[in-house]
């Protein structure tokens, strides 16, 4: 079976619109596809009709910001009752964080001579949550930079203007939203923090003892390596494994869907007992 549990839709930065993403990881052998688009659950229903018809189980999810020790941090919420009201009202608080976010970047873009950013942004991003990326795609229409990675590297990665992550919920706080949900919290992308082992353990030691479930073991193309040893802060810390591509375009192919190899057979995958798998 090959499951791939994070990835994302138009309805966040993703560039497939959710029923496009179902057929293509269809189309790649995925047996069981979870959407977490950044923040909402909007791409689900769609998904789902289209899952519906083609032999696809698809698992509600979601990939919440969080703040954890001055850091932005995801946790991915796996196999959520998308109508819990709990999780719902984290999604709208988390709504509103964003929009805020928004306007300082603009404040401080436009500070930095660049104007017009927060209505750039929000006309690349329609009807989807407003992201950096959209700011990032703003400044490359402009003609501010050269790239979306330059993007962020000048503008908009860690360290920079666009860094604005005070008044994201803690782990705990996203941890107690999934499960109100009946879902499975899961931490996103341990390598991507580039935190040192100790902070490395020590996000995981937080989040097991605020009942955090999972780590993403796999997260996209990556080497062996790394994939054995988060198999084994797995075990140490007695999570459950996930794996994903962290799918956001066809045109990046490190993440392409389904594309990542499995997880390894000592591990518990963080779907062993949904119903909705078997
Ligand atoms: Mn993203
Ligand atoms: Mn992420
Ligand atoms: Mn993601």
């Amino acid at each position: 079976m090959i499951a791939d549990l994070h990835t994302h839709t138009t309805a966040s930065d993703g560039i497939l619109r959710p029923d496009e993403l179902v057929s293509r990881a269809k189309l790649h052998g995925v047996d069981l596809l979870a959407i977490t688009d950044h923040d909402t659950l909007a791409g689900l229903p769609l998904a789902q009709e289209v899952a519906n018809a083609s032999d696809i189980t698809l698992v509600a999810g979601i990939e919440l910001s969080c703040l954890w020790q001055g850091r932005g941090i995801h946790i991915v919420g796996l196999n959520v009752d998308v109508a819990c009201p709990t999780l719902n009202a984290g999604v709208v608080q988390q709504g509103a964080v964003r929009e805020k976010r928004a306007r300082i970047i603009a404040e401080r873009l436009e500070k930095a001579g660049i104007t017009g950013a927060y209505e750039g942004a929000k006309a690349i991003a329609g009807e989807a949550e407003l992201g950096r990326p959209h700011f990032a795609q703003f400044l490359l229409a402009t003609g501010a930079v050269r790239s979306a990675e330059q993007a962020f590297k000048r503008y908009l990665g860690a360290g920079k203007l666009g860094d604005v992550k005070q008044d994201w919920p803690s782990i705990e706080q996203a941890v107690a939203w999934v499960h109100a949900a009946g879902g499975r919290a899961v931490v996103a992308h341990p390598v991507k923090y580039k935190l040192t082992r100790t902070k490395l353990r020590e996000l995981l030691a937080d989040f097991k003892a605020c009942g955090g479930d999972a780590l993403e073991v796999i997260s996209g193309l990556q080497t062996p390596n790394i994939t054995r040893d988060m198999g084994l802060l797995c075990r140490q810390f007695e999570l459950l494994a996930s794996c994903g591509s962290d799918f956001h375009s066809p045109n990046f192919g490190w993440q392409a869907l389904g594309g990542f190899g499995k997880l390894a057979s000592e591990l518990t995958p963080v779907w062993h007992d949904w119903r909705i798998a078997s």
